[in-house]
């Protein structure tokens, strides 16, 4: 789920081993993982997703998680993914996957 909608839906395993929204995707790089570090800085830091969550209250044409996402395309901003076939049995919200 992202701003209140489904962005990716399928079978756990295949979505926890092979996410195929880049929300899903940059959501299970932050989570914790013990006697991980940062290997440039050799800190113990958690990944964040830049930027913020969207004013749900300000309409949007584009994708929700367009300002933050980091496969971006012209038509992200242009209009809103509706769900497409994910290639793994799911479905994605992400005109990766079509449109
Ligand atoms: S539709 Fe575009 S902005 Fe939205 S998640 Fe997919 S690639 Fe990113």
């Amino acid at each position: 789920m992202y701003a209140g909608q489904m962005v990716e839906e399928g079978d756990a395993g295949s979505v926890l081993k092979s996410p195929r929204h880049p929300y899903t995707e940059a959501l299970l790089k932050c989570r914790p993982t013990l006697g991980r570090r940062d290997d440039a800085r050799n800190e113990r830091r958690l990944p964040v997703i830049p930027g913020e969550p969207p004013d749900l209250t300000a309409h949007s044409k584009g994708c929700a998680y367009e300002p933050r996402c980091a496969d971006s395309m012209k038509i992200c901003s242009e209009r809103a993914p509706e769900m497409f076939d994910g290639q793994n049995g799911g479905t994605v919200r992400c005109f990766k996957f079509g449109g």
